[in-house]
């Protein structure tokens, strides 16, 4: 009798190449029958080679001729290496982007098995076990006295460890094994994630607290609509999500929490791990290889309720997924900007919930224009914490013209407030904050003979100054270049440098306020693994009293003695070439602000532009998201731009002839797709023209369904040419 279970097996094998993108049909031999599963790794023949695969589809039914059918070779785990929800979720990545299914489930391998990783193994070592309690030893063995001595009050120890306390080698050990005194065998070794033990606060909830948890808990039982928890800064959604999580580990299952920067992780788990225990587990990149291959592995096991970690993590294999947090929804890092798959973590995690029955919770003071208009629609169910928690105020915000300033003679980049406010905090144990959302020392260098701007010579971008290695700095590739002793234009001597980045700011207080003691955080200064760890620990022990730093200080901390946050230029984000400059400029500014008077303390916001009537700078001053989401929806309304209309990204980039030839060529075969020419914006060079030497040209798409069929037939291009397609872009740079 033939054994039950599916006859033929999709098999998408693990070759990095265009072509072999096609899920492949095999037989499926009588001895795997009963076990395999979609998600299993298997060998399979490919050509003349033998390849690693995984199985996508099993079916009843044969697709090609029987005469082609191959059967697998092996199933190579006892079990699916990827859950089989994941397989459903990496299957819905390739229709929604236009990507390869094969690259989308490399976000789902395990760390080690994904493209160009070497294989790392778990780490193992030798653990010596004492087997005969009062042995006798010889007078002159006092090396393996000392060995049983230790065990006696240990029983059990690493080798590696034994060796060295009781002064002894691997020889003693051996000895002793052979008389049978002890046993030496092979165990596992955890590379273990450590964190700082803080206490659990037991707090009372505040009553929008709660009512914002009988919300979830509601939607969870009825239509499972991702929920939006829309909270001002220091209202506490924080509480929140470990209530629900709290729910979710009592039912048995797991919850995945994302936060927007790797950087945040520590002070999360933290936190976590107070109210959790040892049952947390961090998934991301900055770890290394074998940290994040043991904790992918606990995950699997189902040894972890509750995974953090930034974008990636939302692909953890939690095996019973409930709850998938994405804090600080809005932030831009979500949106995966490399590779062909560039999905949005938002819309993957609401997807993957649907998968498993499972609930999305999004939080954020400042939700993404596209995500509170979802909420009003009844897309998403809207939860909202309108205070501050133990009814502390929002901090007062300032706006100062920085075009008054300069007319009545200031020519420093401190207002006459931000100014009086720096000296108001010396002598008290008060910090502030100061942002600047640009690094280095001075933005560019000008020719005051000709008027050119030094450029990178592989971008259209200008070089930054930055006096920490005296040199010129590309922000987009790496170069570097000293200073020019006179224009490579002009050959003028009147090289000026303009504008201010974090380090001079840094600078200029040192010399201004030299007992204000002042920490940097931004690209530069966080370089080196654990030193973002180190200058937050300078600012929360009070070490320092003002934190200099770019878009990174605007986020997630939550420092009790901040009750100053000056801005210095609120207008660089709002004069960026892009659709949502005015949604980036409000949210860092509200972001920026929500970081004062967060303590007893209450807390004041001083932002300086110079365009300070701008609804984006007015509707942060009054703290008045809706104020500022009326606006805005009403003009992404009038242009057809998200979330009205989708908006596609097709972006060519190679030498310049044939980079133009390729949108053009594009271009031509949209329209014979009866794309009507208005929706379509280019083919134009994109905003910044040129990246390492690479020409960008594109096109934009504005469509009411998805550009996902038509991008996948684009025709192609030549071999010089990369085209990558961003559906629903984020930064169109
Ligand atoms: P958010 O993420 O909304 O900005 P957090 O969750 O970080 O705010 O909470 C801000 C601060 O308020 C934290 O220090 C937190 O411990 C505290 N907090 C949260 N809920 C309460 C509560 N019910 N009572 C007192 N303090 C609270
Ligand atoms: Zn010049
Ligand atoms: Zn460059």
């Amino acid at each position: 009798m033939e054994k039950p279970g599916p006859l033929y097996a999709g098999v998408v094998v693990d070759v990095r190449v265009e072509a072999v993108n096609r899920v492949f049909q095999y037989r499926v031999p009588e001895t795997f029958r009963e076990r395999v599963q979609i998600g299993h790794r298997v060998l399979v023949p490919f050509g003349r080679r033998k390849v690693e695969g995984y199985v996508l589809e099993l079916s009843g039914e044969l697709e090609i001729e029987e005469a082609r059918l191959k059967s697998l070779l092996a199933l190579l785990d006892p079990e699916p290496i990827i859950l089989p929800s994941l397989v459903e979720l990496a299957k819905w990545m390739e229709t929604s982007y236009v990507g390869l299914v094969s690259e989308a489930l490399q976000y789902m391998l395990p760390p080690s098995f994904r493209w160009g990783k070497e294989r790392v193994r778990t780490k193992t070592g030798q653990m010596v076990t004492l087997l005969e309690k009062n042995p006798t030893l010889p007078k002159n063995a006092s090396a393996q006295r000392r060995v049983v001595e230790i065990l006696q009050k240990t029983q059990e120890m690493l080798a590696a460890e034994l060796v060295t306390q009781a002064r002894a080698s691997h020889a003693t050990l051996r000895a002793l094994e052979d008389k049978g005194i002890l046993a030496v065998g092979q165990t596992t070794l955890e590379r273990p994630i450590s964190w700082d033990p803080i206490p659990d606060p037991k707090l009372n909830l505040t009553d929008e607290q709660v009512e914002a948890i009988r919300r979830i808990q509601a939607e969870l039982e009825g239509a499972k609509r991702p929920v939006l928890l829309h909270g001002v800064t220091g209202s506490g959604k924080t509480e929140v999500y470990l209530n629900m999580i709290a729910d979710v580990i009592k039912a048995g299952r797991q919850a995945i929490v994302l936060v927007p920067e790797i950087a945040l992780t520590p002070q999360t788990l933290n936190r976590f791990a107070a109210r959790f225990g040892q049952r947390v587990s961090l998934l991301h990149s900055g770890l290394s290889l074998g940290e994040r291959f043991d904790q992918w592995w606990k995950t699997y096991r189902g040894e972890v309720d509750v995974v953090i970690g930034a974008r990636s993590a939302v692909f953890a294999p939690t095996p019973n997924l409930g709850l998938i947090v994405l804090d600080e929804e809005h932030e831009g890092t979500y949106k995966q900007e490399e590779g062909s798959i560039r999905y949005q973590t938002r819309d993957v995690a609401i997807k993957r919930a649907a998968l498993v029955d499972g609930q999305v919770i999004l939080g954020s003071a400042t939700p993404a224009v596209e995500s509170y208009h979802r909420a009003l629609q009844g897309h998403y169910c809207l939860a909202e914490l309108t205070a501050r928690v133990e009814d502390r105020p929002l901090p007062t915000v300032k706006v100062v013209d920085m075009r008054e300033q300069f007319e009545q003679g200031n020519r420093s980049m401190f207002s006459t407030e931000l100014r009086q406010a720096l000296e108001e905090l010396a002598g008290t144990d008060n910090q502030a904050i100061i942002l600047l959302n640009r690094r280095g020392y001075s933005r560019f260098v000008l020719c005051r003979q000709c008027g050119q701007v030094l450029e990178c010579p592989n971008c259209q971008v200008s070089l930054t100054y930055h006096r920490d290695d005296d040199r010129l700095h590309c922000h987009y590739c790496l170069h570097r270049e000293s200073l020019p002793g006179k224009c490579p234009h002009c050959a003028s001597r009147f090289l000026r440098q303009f504008g201010v980045g974090t380090e001079q700011v840094q600078q200029v207080l040192a010399k201004e306020f030299p007992n204000l003691q002042a920490v940097r955080l931004d690209a530069d200064t966080t370089r080196r693994k654990g030193s973002h760890r180190a200058i937050m620990n300078q600012f929360a022990s009070g070490q320092a009293q003002i934190l200099i730093g770019t878009q990174m200080v605007a986020k997630g901390l939550d420092f009790p003695h901040v009750t100053l946050v000056g801005v210095l230029s609120a207008d660089l984000s709002l004069n960026f070439p892009d659709i949502r400059s005015s949604e980036r400029t409000f949210q860092l500014l509200t972001q920026v602000a929500g970081r004062s008077g967060r303590g007893e303390k209450e807390g004041r916001v001083i932002i300086q532009s110079y365009d300070p009537t701008h609804f984006a700078i007015t509707a942060a001053q009054n703290h008045d998201y809706l104020g500022f989401f009326r606006q805005e929806i009403s003009f992404r309304r009038s242009l057809g731009y998200p979330p009205f209309r989708h908006l596609t990204r097709i972006l060519a980039s190679g030498p310049q002839q044939e980079a133009k030839e390729a949108v053009e060529g594009i271009y031509h075969f949209l329209l014979q797709q009866g794309l009507p020419a208005e929706d379509l914006l280019g083919p134009a060079p994109a905003p910044i023209g040129r990246i390492q030497g690479r020409y960008r040209w594109q096109i934009l798409i504005k469509s009411t369904g998805s550009m996902a069929d038509i991008c996948r037939a684009l025709p192609p291009v030549q071999p010089v040419v990369q085209v990558t397609v961003d559906i629903d872009p984020l930064f169109l740079l």
